[in-house]
């Protein structure tokens, strides 16, 4: 998968600039890329559209860096999708607040019941009551109670011969007596959504009222989970998901998936068999962990070095050469609002790395705009030849750009000094009066 991305931003590299194809091919690589981290198809189709939306826009296309560009946005766009920030548990105002279960048999919910109820316990001295109300297995119980035993958390139960229905009723009166603060309902689960179930757990819900039910959701099922999701939901109108099994080597595409589809937040992840192993969701790093951002982040980190270190070679050439005119002034001042620094390419020069000079080099990024608003102003033939610049086409930039005519002198006198900069740099030359010009 990354493998597949990272050769659809290698190959943008390359290019430098996007065209329409690049950007065809690379949303064709992405969408890929999604569908094999097991993200729904409807759901990628939806995405991809958004992404492709927004990189054709001017902003994508005019870049220095479009590959760095449209990884930005797919990233962006999946944390989006997701919820951007994490969300909180739902709490009553008045205690017990009360969490209810649903998912699937072998899910996690039991286990998750566990990791929850202990998270709450540590972070805020909480005194939860644990209902055992899975009495379609007996080793659920079992499983409930040596969990409460061994994190010193009461679990209710009154064995597997007493409706769920009751369990719950009965469960919720002890709470209310003994003043719990979080009151946990395990429920049975299929090993496929059918109406008993449903049923129950409807009922479950009517009687318990619950501030939060958590549909508990594997994410190995990869696909599958999507249709899980919807049919809990709509029986039940869950309030959060929490997405176990994210320790197994699944990319977590069901993420995005489930939220997409039932626009339910994902509270929490599961990332392993332990009680601690609960963290709450963060959708930034899910979209990494979708995309293998990691590391494509390495690689767009090489491609802007490569690339940098391309443009000022050829920069550094046209000082040489003193060739050096407005258009390479231009891509400079882009260089040095997107990337590298002008103090960083010059260091680049051999020999100049160490130099004194050099330190004092800073270009106000404030009137960068400007300059270039001037710079912009100029005809094509200007450009490449600064001499043509008198006082009358001085006059037309200056009202072209809207800026004050000695704005536009002192901008051509530094640029004036700068080739002549350039060019001493090129001899070994640092002459003193470069420092004035430079601060
Ligand atoms: P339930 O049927 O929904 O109550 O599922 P359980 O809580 O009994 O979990 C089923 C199995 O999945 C158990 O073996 C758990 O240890 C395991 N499990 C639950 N959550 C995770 C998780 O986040 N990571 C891993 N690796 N295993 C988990
Ligand atoms: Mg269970």
């Amino acid at each position: 998968l990354t493998e597949r991305l990272q050769n659809a931003i290698a190959g943008l590299r390359r290019k430098g600039k996007v065209t329409d194809a690049d950007l065809r091919e690379t949303m064709r690589e992405i969408r890929l890329a999604l569908l094999e981290a097991d993200v729904n198809f409807d759901v990628v189709k939806t995405f991809i559209k958004t992404v492709r939306e927004r990189a054709t826009g001017a902003k994508v296309l005019e870049g220095l860096n479009p590959a760095q560009q449209i990884v930005k946005i797919v990233d962006e766009e999946l944390t989006k999708m997701m919820g951007e920030e994490a969300t909180p548990l739902n709490k009553s105002a008045k205690i017990p607040t009360v969490i209810m279960m649903s998912g699937l048999q072998g899910a996690g919910k039991t286990t998750t019941v566990g990791k929850l109820a202990l998270k709450l316990k540590n972070e805020e001295n909480a005194r939860p009551l644990l209902i055992a109300a899975d009495i379609y297995r007996p080793a659920a119980i079992d499983q409930l109670e040596k969990l409460g035993d061994d994190m010193k958390i009461p679990v209710f139960s009154l064995g597997t011969d007493v409706n769920p229905r009751e369990i719950v009723k009965q469960g919720l009166a002890l709470a209310h007596e003994q003043h719990n603060d979080y009151v946990f309902i395990d429920t049975a689960g299929r090993l496929q959504i059918d109406q008993d179930l449903m049923n129950e757990l409807a009922d479950i819900k009517d009687i318990a009222q619950p501030d939060e039910i958590l549909l508990v959701i594997d994410a190995m099922t990869g696909q599958n989970a999507v249709q899980t999701a919807e049919g809990f939901d709509e029986r039940l109108n869950v309030t959060g998901v929490v997405l176990t099994k994210l320790d197994g080597d699944t990319r977590g595409g069901a993420a995005l998936s489930i939220r997409a589809v039932t626009g339910k937040p994902i509270k929490f992840v599961g990332q392993g068999e332990k009680m601690n192993d609960l963290d709450v969701f963060y959708p930034d790093r899910m979209s990494s962990r979708i995309l293998g951002m990691g590391d494509m982040l390495t690689l767009i980190e090489k491609a802007q070095k490569d690339f940098d270190e391309k443009q000022a070679e050829e920069q550094i050439k046209k000082m040489r050469e003193n060739t050096f005119d407005f258009n390479d002034f231009l891509e400079q001042l882009q260089q040095v609002q997107n990337m590298g620094p002008i103090e960083d390419m010059l260091k680049m020069i051999p020999g100049m790395a160490n130099n004194p000079a050099l330190k004092n080099i800073n270009v106000n990024p404030k009137d960068m705009e400007h300059i270039k608003a001037i710079v912009y102003s100029m005809t094509p033939a200007e450009r490449q030849n600064p001499d043509l610049l008198n006082p009358s086409r001085r006059r037309r930039l200056a009202s072209g750009a809207g800026r004050p005519i000695v704005e536009v002198n002192r901008m051509i006198k530094q640029f004036n000094e700068m080739k002549k900069m350039m060019n001493g740099l090129m001899n070994g030359k640092v002459s003193p009066q470069m420092q004035g010009m430079m601060d």
